[in-house]
Order: structure tokens, then sequence, then C-alpha cells
């Protein structure tokens, strides 16, 4: 029986994944499951069937007390309140997964076990002039939506009622695109990848289910054409991030999601945005903002870490 082990589990609209995770944030063995089409339509049953079947199959490896759970939508103790990608509503996930286990369950935000995963085990090194750990980090999650969280003197900042950091949620104009939160002009709409990519998929005529890689290539191929529409997003981007900044001043900001495999097409012009367009209230020569850096594990690391 191994001992010393977290159990993380990262759900979200088209994957379930469940890691066995050291003290040091290491994946020692992980289960993952893509959903059909079919399972789209029953993924809260789908879901909890596999996770369940796989923390079984682990008790007989492992010795482990409580599971973290990391959720694609909005957490109140424990219940997911909303999640559009899940298509969930005022679900109690926690009490269900607790019943069938045994086991203390914790639920957070996906995004939320993203930035507890980057801020605990994270390379943060490679800010060159980091001399300690920083205590006051922004973290972007630029995907299908805007997922943010803000870690304060080394602490996850959270509501009370509700998570909050609902960064994806601020509006930055007034009418402006219509969101599936209700709302209109949201930074999500704006500011994500997804809003990137559909940018340019419309301005190429391309397919709307091309694939990542081919779309990526493809953007690379057309660099000059669609340079209106790097520059515009890039701005988008800046006004939703120097509007954190200003309220926030964190010490360094790590940006995830998809955004990475683009890093080489916006950052450095996101940064020069940022720093050269006033923008900032509190004017600077750089702005330490970095792509993360443990990918796709970072939802499971974060969650088996949660308290
Ligand atoms: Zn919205």
């Amino acid at each position: 029986m191994i001992e010393n082990i977290n159990i993380g589990i990262d759900l979200g609209g088209s994957h379930v994944a469940v890691g066995a995770v050291d003290k040091n944030g290491k994946i020692l063995e992980q289960f993952e499951k893509d959903f059909t089409v079919a399972e789209k339509r029953n993924l809260l049953n789908v879901s909890i069937k596999y996770i369940v079947e796989t923390i079984e199959h682990l008790k007989k490896k492992y010795s482990f007390h409580k599971i973290g759970l990391g959720v694609a939508g909005t957490i109140s103790n424990g219940i997911i309140v909303r999640s559009v990608n899940l298509g969930i509503e005022n679900f109690d996930i926690k009490t269900e997964l607790e019943t069938k286990t045994d086991l203390e369950v914790m639920v957070k935000n996906d995004a939320k076990c993203e930035a507890i995963a980057e801020y605990l085990f994270g390379n943060f090194d490679r800010f060159r002039d980091r001399e300690k750990k920083y205590q006051n980090v922004l973290f972007l999650t630029l995907g299908t939506g805007i997922g943010g969280s803000y870690i304060y003197q080394g602490k996850l900042m959270e509501g009370t009622i509700f998570e909050g950091f609902e960064f994806g949620h601020m509006m930055i104009k007034e009418n402006g695109l219509p969101c599936k939160c209700g709302k209109k002009g949201c930074f999500e709409k704006y500011g994500s990848i997804l809003a990137f990519k559909t940018k340019v998929i419309e301005k190429l005529n391309l397919s709307h289910d091309i694939p990542g890689q081919e779309l990526r290539k493809k953007i690379d191929d057309s660099r000059e054409e669609i340079k209106d529409i790097v520059e515009e997003y890039i701005n988008d981007l800046a006004i939703g991030i120097s509007n954190l900044v200003n309220i926030l001043e964190p010490d360094c900001i790590i940006i995830g999601g998809g955004f990475a495999r683009y890093d080489y097409l916006l950052l450095d012009g996101l940064k020069e945005k940022m720093v050269h367009s006033n923008l900032l209230f509190n004017l600077r020569k750089e702005i330490l903002m970095k792509t993360a850096s443990l990918g796709n594990d970072a939802g499971i690391i974060g969650a088996s870490n949660l308290e």
C-alpha cells in the first residue's frame, strides 16, 4: 500500500481525469476518459460512475482519506451551482461522491485548482529576477472562457458564499457580444482563446470543427492576413488584464489554458500593449507575465491539494 497520497479529479465538459498525486505534486498514476457525444447528454451519471469505479480501483493500491475535485463551473459548499459547460445546475456533487466512496470530498472551481497547482508546484524560477516566492499572483485561464483566481499573501482569495473572481464576466464593452452567463460584453467574449480562434476561423473561412493542430498551422501560414485580428485580440486582452492589475497589483501574472499554444504569437505583444498604451495606473517598464508550466496536469494536481 502506498502511503501519503492525495487524489485529484478534474471534471470538464468533454473529459474527466482522476489521478494519484504524491506530496511533491507528482502524478503517480492517472486515469482519464473522453466523453462521447452520447455520454455528454448524460454527463453527470457517466462521470460519477467513472469516478467511483476509478476510486475503488485506486483504493487497492494507495492509502488516502479524501478526494479533491475540480469542476468547470460555479461551486458553493460542494454544490455545482451552475456549470454551462457541463449542463448542470444545483447539484450536490460533494454529498453524492461522499456517499458512494465513503471518503471526504472537497470541491472547487477548476481554474482555482489550476492556480493552486501552479502556485505550489509551478516553475516560478522562470522569472529571472525572482529571489523569493511571489506572494501575490494573478492567474488567468484563457480557454473556452476565462477562468481566474488570485493568490494573496500566499493563499487563494475566496468569497464567502460564492467563489468569486469571475474575471471572464467583467464587462469590457457596453452592449457588446451576448455571453452565455446572460450579460453582454463580458471579457471572455473578447479575451478567451475561443474568441481569438473564432475570429481567425471566420476571417480565413475555415470550418469551426477544424482540429487544433491544423488551425495552428493555418495561423502560422497566414500571419500577415490575420495581423488585424491579432492586434484587436491583444487590445481587448490588454484592457481586461490591465483593469485587474490596477485593482490587484500582483507580483506576477500566470496565464494558462489554450493561450499557451499561441503564446509565441501573443505574449510579447500583450506585455508591450499593457506597458505602453496608457492602460496601467502605476507606470512600469515591464510586466511579469508568463504562461503556466504544468499544462493539463494542473487540474488534477491542484484538486489533490484542496483543503
Ligand atoms: Zn458573461
